[in-house]
């Protein structure tokens, strides 16, 4: 049986101990360990063993793996205690609060001979798979701009989220995944990042931000998050070169519209619409165009923890690889500079 402990129970970490849960044929909860001792209280009324320190989790040799799940700043500190110990860490997002942080992180793993990687499980959105699927089966032709969203009106949750130095801000919480899905879904290198940070309610960290990447292959991303608006733009809109894709929420309504030819032969003279005169903004006649359905995609969260296993065991590729996450804290860095310079930063990452 596959050993796995938890560092930090609090919101995500009850998340992983309740996933492994469900998977009892193919995983063993080995127990958690949390700063608070009232958390430990918490995860053994419920059945859990709790350590009473980090050394006495780190110390047991039947744990094989570690999820990390605790505010960001200590991310480091505990992969690089645990890889130490002997242990594989799964670490959650933002793997660490900078590139350079990661880079020492990677090395340490590879000196302890362990595996570390990050907790991305959005690649395992059904949104996120949709598009993807949409995008690879050349459904929307050649793909030159996708925006990817997510907004809400509650503001930050008030607590370490809050607080710079704890590593908050939607940067490196939403932003992370957003960021992540787009780099997995393009295969290019970033060469351009342009960002606006704002703070409308949360003077010390970014509660709204903007921010456009242009890859080296000519497409171009806007990656958004609010935490202030009310009414919600679509979290997904592609356009490719054949046609446009829309997801409006994480519920998956959407569709997508095409072309039905590459020919273009319209009027020739000025057309008068709702929108006054004009050729360009003029609707394109029906019998040009076809709606489709979005594509079908079965997903399975758990898939990340059977995925990184496997990989452990020498069955299989690792999925969430921790150059592709160092690529992520490199184009989160470009963000930080962009913003504090004002300016866009080219990069080749
Ligand atoms: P939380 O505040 O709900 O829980 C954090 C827990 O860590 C608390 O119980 C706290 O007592 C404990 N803790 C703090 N410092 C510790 C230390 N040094 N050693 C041991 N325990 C410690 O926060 P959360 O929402 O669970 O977030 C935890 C991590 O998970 C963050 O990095 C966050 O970005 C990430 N997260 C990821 C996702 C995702 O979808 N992947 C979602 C939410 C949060």
């Amino acid at each position: 049986m596959y050993e796995i402990a938890v560092i930090g129970y609090g919101g995500m970490g009850s998340y992983h101990t309740e996933q492994l849960l469900t998977l009892p044929e193919e995983f063993h909860l080995a127990g958690i360990y949390d700063i608070n001792p009232a958390r430990i209280e918490a995860a053994r009324s419920k059945g859990i063993r709790g350590f009473d320190t980090l050394e006495e989790l780190l110390a047991e040799p039947s744990v094989r793996t570690v999820i990390i799940a605790v505010p960001n700043n200590f991310h480091k500190e505990l992969s690089i205690k645990a890889l130490r110990a002997g242990k594989n860490v799964i670490c959650e997002k933002p793997v660490m609060m900078c590139a350079a942080e990661l880079e020492e992180v990677i090395a340490v793993s590879k000196e302890a001979g362990r595996q570390f990687t990050v907790h991305q499980n959005r690649r395992w959105d059904r949104d996120f798979l949709i598009v993807k699927k949409a995008i690879e089966d050349g459904t929307l032709g050649k793909p030159f701009y996708i925006e990817s969203r997510v907004q809400g009106s509650k503001g930050i949750p008030g607590d370490w989220r809050c607080v710079k130095e704890a590593g908050g801000g939607m940067l490196l919480d939403w932003g992370v995944h957003l960021i992540d899905q787009i780099m997995w879904l393009v295969k290019s290198p970033v060469k351009e990042v342009y960002a606006h940070l704002l703070s409308v309610k949360f003077p010390e960290v970014d509660d709204n931000f903007k921010l456009l990447l242009r890859f080296e292959n000519g497409l171009s991303a806007l990656v958004e998050v609010d935490t202030y608006t009310f009414i919600n733009l679509p979290r997904w809109h592609v356009s490719g070169d054949a046609g446009t894709l829309q997801i409006d929420s994480f519920g998956c309504e959407g569709k997508i519209v095409r072309a039905k030819t590459s020919e273009m032969h319209w009027e020739a003279g000025i057309v008068y619409t709702v929108a006054g005169p004009t050729r360009t903004m003029a609707p394109r006649p029906q019998e040009t165009i076809e709606e489709i359905a979005l594509p079908e995609v079965q997903t399975d969260a758990r898939d990340y923890y059977r995925n990184f296993r496997d990989a452990d065991l020498g069955k299989a590729e690792l999925i969430v690889k921790p150059e592709e996450a160092l690529r992520v804290m490199r184009v989160i860095d470009a963000v930080f500079e962009s913003a504090r310079t004002h300016t866009c930063i080219s990069v080749d990452i």
